[in-house]
């Protein structure tokens, strides 16, 4: 049973193969058996099973929603109404949020059942569950090592491979939904920027920040976007675009579609297994009938940097409101501008207090233009890149990391290293475009590897349509 993808247990559950008290008791019982992956930071058991008695009540008398008696994990930054939400930090470790995100109502009113807060990294800065106050994350992949499940999802990462529930909900800012989907050998969907409301959700860098479904397949993640997606008032980015029935895009014929592969992507210090895997990606999606097609992306070297200046840059401006005044972790002071200090000092860990010198530094009237504007001509010009490129082509293909996941003590030594883990997926964020990241294979060490696909603003169709075509060509058999 724990296996089940979101479609098998939707089926299951409405046919009364079992109920949903029954799948909730499982995957609560599996989240203690496999405690030792740090996976949740709040199990909300008591809830679950009371929202799981619910559904089984409106199955019986047909009224389910889409999503009826699905146990699924979120990640602690999606702000739950009388749940504690941390954000993997200490500055929110006793928060009470007084109410619901969009993301989190729109999947409680189609009678998703939560199970419990995932862990992540602090603010959602990192690429490793590293930064996170509540501990590390362990990926279920670990084997005589211990591997990192990727960040900053890590917790619904390791949640969703090992089975510790059907589906999480993760968020992506330079890469933490495809990035930590890579690294655990399961689907990570980054949508357009716009059409997912971030009402509620712990802002880290707002014009990049995006909510996005982690899923065992790729028809799972249709699923689950379409809930997700659609206009909100509440958020003046989100987007007043249609929303497709992705799911009918599963299985559709890719023949004819133009698949572009930028060279640009292939970068020294990338692992052999996964520039092999890429070419094989490519073959695949070409016996399928695509056509394969050579681009280039010239500015996509400068991506990283400017990620590294403009998500700073709003993280700084955001965070300004964990003052120790109004809500959160208070520290003691003699006067307010040392109760403001040492508050900020001891409620936030090591990579946060980093990214918020970044942003003031580059937002300071002697620097700005030297750094944020610069950033940002450089961001119009990754945008135009992307514009040409899809005027020739449908979608991209390029691996989502240059490396597997990495075991704890190996993991890399410096800030600018780790930063390099996002190399790939920084480019979608930074133009705003939707990305999926679909497992692919194992690499030479048994550790799994994955894709990724970017198509033009509000195609997320396609994504669905190429990535389950990959999907089912790679046939990769997870845990
Ligand atoms: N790893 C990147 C960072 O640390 C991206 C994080 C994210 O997408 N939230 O900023």
């Amino acid at each position: 049973m724990h296996s089940l993808s979101l479609y098998d247990a939707r089926k299951g559950l409405l046919a009364k193969k079992f109920s949903s008290v029954e799948l909730t008791r499982h995957f609560l019982e599996r989240i203690e058996k496999f405690k030792e992956w740090n996976a949740f930071i709040t199990v909300c058991a008591d809830e679950a099973l009371e929202a799981a008695k619910r559904s089984d009540e409106k199955i019986a008398s047909g009224n389910a929603g889409e999503l009826e008696g699905i146990p699924l994990a979120i990640k602690d930054l999606f702000l739950t109404k009388g749940i504690k939400t941390t954000a993997g930090s200490r500055m929110l470790e006793n928060f009470i949020p007084p109410y619901e995100s969009t993301v989190t109502r729109k999947l409680l009113d189609a009678g998703a059942v939560f199970l419990g807060k995932t862990n992540m990294d602090e603010f959602a800065m990192g690429s490793a569950n590293m930064t996170s106050y509540y501990g590390n994350v362990v990926n279920p992949w670990s084997k005589e090592k211990k591997l990192v499940p990727g960040g900053s999802s890590g917790g619904s990462a390791a949640a969703v491979a090992g089975r510790l529930c059907v589906a999480a909900t993760g968020s992506d800012t330079g890469g933490s939904v495809r990035q930590p989907a890579a690294f655990s050998g399961i689907v990570g969907l980054k949508p357009t920027y716009g059409r997912c409301s971030r009402y509620g959700m712990v802002a880290f860098a707002s014009s990049l920040d995006q909510a996005g479904p982690m899923t065992q397949t790729v028809r799972d993640a249709a699923i689950f976007l379409k809930i997700i997606s659609g206009f909100d008032e509440k958020d003046s980015t989100s987007a007043q675009e249609p929303v497709p029935d992705f799911e009918s895009f599963v299985g559709k014929s890719i023949k004819g579609l133009k698949v572009g592969v930028p060279k640009e992507y292939r970068m020294e210090g990338m692992s052999e297994d996964i520039v092999e895997f890429w070419r094989k990606g490519a073959k695949m999606l070409k016996d399928a009938g695509a056509e394969i097609v050579d681009v280039s992306l010239p500015y996509s070297k400068y991506a990283l940097p400017a990620y590294y200046i403009i998500a700073p840059a709003e993280a700084s401006s955001n965070l300004a409101r964990y003052d120790g005044v109004r809500y959160g972790f208070r520290a003691k002071g003699a006067s307010l501008s040392k109760l403001y200090e040492n508050t900020r000092t001891e409620g936030f860990g090591d990579e946060v207090r980093r990214r918020i010198l970044i942003g003031t530094y580059v937002l300071s009237a002697g620097h700005y233009d030297a750094y944020y504007t610069k950033a940002l001509k450089v961001q119009k010009l990754i945008r135009q890149d992307f514009m040409s490129a899809f005027e020739k082509v449908d979608v991209l293909l390029t691996p989502t990391t240059p490396t597997s996941a990495f075991a704890f003590g190996e993991e890399p030594k410096d800030e600018v290293t780790m930063y390099l883990n996002d190399v790939f997926t920084v480019t979608a964020n930074i133009a705003g475009l939707p990305g999926i990241s679909t497992p692919i294979g194992l690499d030479g060490q048994g550790r799994p590897l994955g894709l990724q696909l970017i198509a033009p603003h509000f195609k997320e169709e396609l994504l669905i349509q190429v990535g389950s075509a990959l999907e089912n060509a790679a046939d990769f058999s997870a845990l």
